[in-house]
């Protein structure tokens, strides 16, 4: 055979052919050997420790036991026909269940002999049994691979197991792999790293994640492993953003002029924060350099990143150019509007809205006003990135919770003038600094880590279904002192059903609580058209009903300042960052605020978690973090279209340590070798070169 390589497509493995070729690029995404090598296990059996059968309970993810067949049949009719082994050891005995392979399997095993099983231990009538157990005969130990302690386990689909690509048949295809090609893998990191991180070279990893041969090798691996892969997200990013400032030229606002002045001097109502002052600096300072600005702003929900944006935008007027801001919502872009038109009084610079519901004869003086450059700063939707909306001289770009836009809608943003505008992202609650290193690599980022003076910390309580009297007393009491209350929901689509008789039960019993014509209530949610729920919503902003009942539709969006309890309704079920956010819809005026928790008892051990790190801190930093390590990158919210997640073995929730590690190795080597020249880094380029990465700059250049 010729020689294969890492490259060499999967299907000339030997033992895989066209349609298990087929299954493999279809089901795991394996189109290579080199892919094939890069599928790792997701864990591995340690198979150097047993378990008696006297000690197996149901809490244990899966045990090994040795012991002997001593007796095998069959059992039940038709579907429920399933062969039961019993199988002893020298402190008792269990079942052992197959209801697949049945014929096989009683043909293979043999009564009276010793073996070796494996699998998830679970009770019935104080009768432990392992079901679909790995078997394994005794003596046949020495045949395993290098005699694994460490037996990988590798994750595997039905319509694999259909091909033999169990995780056995996996690791065998592995074993052929690795025989073949091994001595052609080639390293990928250079030598220096490797002596100055103390890691173990590729050719060596990559066979030992799928043959290790003990623990502490298996743990050198895996780092080594880990270490590769967020090294090059991060030399991909950082690459990027240093291409950004070479290639393209930013417009430079090399004054601070009359209207960002007269803004600061005489309209602005409070005094800024020091986060807030520092931010703004650091966006004069980025926008003054000649270079394109790319900057995220972080910043708890209320810590004033709006104002933040508009004296960007005030800063780019005042240098000739338009700004725009882009908020994922009607509700929000509109709110944004009007706020920022009452902030910036009369006679400062002109601004205007653009929505979806922006009239035709409106869009037309828009965007004609837009091109003859009368106006300075434009508000809006989605609506702003379509191809008719062109500015004479944009220079500034906002982005309003980042997380809700894709790549893709940026980019547009981008093109709207020839020297693209600067750029500013902020998000809607912090992400941890993992993920934002690794999703926003490529920007540099500011944090707002104060909330204005004079904000009291929300209190946040958890009360279960039993004290719901005391909840309504309470809120009674605020009613009473003139503040009013929310009350939300969840609802989800997969039992949209349920909760919304939820809603309309907890809303009957509300209604018997807090009767008319002493309380009103206003209703919120999704299924309402528009216009109901626009007039259900003002009349609870205008104070003309106590209570809002909504479901998470007023997650966004909504401000009344005069709001001064929340109280979250099977909270149990809302996620982390969801709760924090709800809860940022208190606590906006100068009163004391609270967030009630309402569930069940029976909590999971997950869902007693999130309360309990509700209840104990108000920082969103904090609870993002919990959030993370919880959930798991992927299901943070605005994670999902990004492929940069997708790892194969780094874990950002647990490999904070070696991420940073790995981002300072990569800063060091720019430092050093900007444009990657030195011989010793001709390693990377290559790398970098071939495979190619779905990046954005790239992609618009
Ligand atoms: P977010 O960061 O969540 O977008 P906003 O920008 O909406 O927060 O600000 C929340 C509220 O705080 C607004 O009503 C805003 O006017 C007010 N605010 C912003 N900065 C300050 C400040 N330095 N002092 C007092 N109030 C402020
Ligand atoms: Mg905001």
């Amino acid at each position: 055979m010729a020689d294969l390589s890492l490259i060499t497509p999967i299907e000339y493995l030997k033992g895989v052919g066209p349609q298990k070729a087929d299954v493999l690029k279809k089901e795991l995404q394996i189109f290579t050997i080199g892919d094939l090598l890069q599928y790792y296990p997701f864990r591995y059996i340690d198979r150097t420790k047993f378990h008696k059968i006297r000690q197996l309970h149901p809490d244990l993810i899966g045990a090994q036991v040795l012991g002997r067949l001593i007796q095998l049949q069959e059992a039940g009719e038709k579907k429920a026909k399933r062969l039961v082994g019993i199988f002893k050891d020298d402190t008792g005995s269990m079942e052992l269940v197959w209801f697949q392979s049945v014929q096989w399997l009683k043909k293979s095993l043999t009564v009276g002999s010793a073996y070796i099983i494996y699998g998830k231990p679970t009770e019935f009538n104080g009768q432990i049994s392992i079901t679909h157990p790995e078997i394994e005969l005794y003596n046949n130990q020495e045949k395993k691979i290098g005699n694994m302690t460490m037996q990988p386990v590798y994750y595997s689909t039905e319509k694999l197991k259909k091909f033999n690509l169990d995780t056995k048949g996996i690791q065998r295809l592995q074993q052929t792999a690795l025989e073949i090609v091994y001595k052609n893998i080639p390293e990928t990191l250079p030598d220096y790293l490797l002596s100055k991180h103390g890691l173990i070279p590729y050719q060596k990893a990559i066979l030992s994640i799928h043959f290790p041969q003990n623990v502490n090798e298996l743990n050198a691996v895996i780092r080594r492993l880990k270490f590769e892969e967020l090294f090059f997200i991060q030399l991909r990013l950082l690459r990027n953003k240093q291409l950004n400032t070479q290639k393209y030229k930013g417009h430079r606002f090399d004054k601070v002029g009359e209207k960002f002045n007269t803004f600061f001097n005489s309209r602005l109502p409070f005094p800024l924060t020091k986060a807030q002052k520092r931010v703004v600096r650091e966006i004069r300072i980025d926008t003054n350099t000649g270079a394109q600005m790319n900057r995220l702003v972080q910043g708890d929900v209320g810590s004033g990143k709006t104002v933040v944006a508009l004296m960007s935008m005030l800063l780019a007027v005042d240098n000739g150019y338009q700004a725009c801001m882009m908020a994922p919502t009607e509700i929000l872009a509109t709110q944004h509007y009007n706020g920022l038109k009452e902030l910036l009084g009369k006679n400062l610079c002109t601004i205007k809205l653009l929505t979806g519901s922006t009239t035709t004869k409106e869009r037309r003086i828009i965007h004609q006003e837009l091109e003859e450059g009368t106006l300075d700063i434009l508000i809006g939707t989605h609506a702003l990135i379509e191809d008719k909306v062109k500015f004479k001289n944009i220079g500034f770009v906002v982005i309003d919770e980042q997380h809700r836009f894709g790549v893709e809608q940026r980019a547009k943003l981008w093109r709207k003038n020839t020297i693209p505008p600067h750029m500013l992202v902020m998000t809607a609650t912090p992400i941890p600094r993992t993920l934002a290193m690794t999703l926003y690599g490529d920007l540099d980022i500011s944090i707002i880590d104060e909330l204005p003076a004079g904000r009291k910390p929300i209190k946040t309580v958890h009360f279960f279904e039993n004290q719901r009297l005391r909840v309504f007393g309470f809120m009674r009491e605020e009613i009473t002192k003139g503040r009013q209350v929310y009350i939300v929901y969840p609802l989800i689509k997969e039992s949209e059903k349920m909760d919304l008789l939820n809603l309309e039960a907890g809303l009957e019993s509300l209604q018997k609580e807090f009767p008319l014509p002493n309380y009103k209530i206003s209703i919120v949610h999704g299924k309402m058209p528009v216009k109901d729920k626009d007039f259900e919503m003002q009349r609870f902003v205008k104070g003309e009903t106590q209570i809002m009942v909504a479901t998470t539709v007023i997650e966004v969006g909504v401000n009344v300042p005069n709001a001064s309890v929340m109280v979250i309704e099977n909270s149990e079920r809302f996620g982390l960052s969801q709760l924090h956010q709800l809860r940022g819809r208190v606590g906006r005026g100068a009163e004391q605020s609270f967030c009630i928790l309402m569930s069940g008892n029976k909590l999971s051990k997950e869902g007693r978690r999130r309360l309990e790190t509700m209840v104990q801190t108000n920082d969103g930093f904090e609870i993002a973090e919990v959030d993370l390590e919880l959930r798991g990158p992927g299901d943070i919210s605005g994670t999902q279209q990004s492929g940069v997640l997708d790892m194969k073995i780094a874990d950002l929730a647990k490999d904070q340590q070696i991420l940073a590690e790995a981002r300072n190795s990569v800063i060091e080597i720019f430092s050093q070798d900007p444009t990657l020249q030195a011989p010793e880094n001709q390693i990377l380029v290559n790398y970098l070169n071939q495979r190619s990465p779905a990046i954005l700059w790239d992609k618009i250049s």
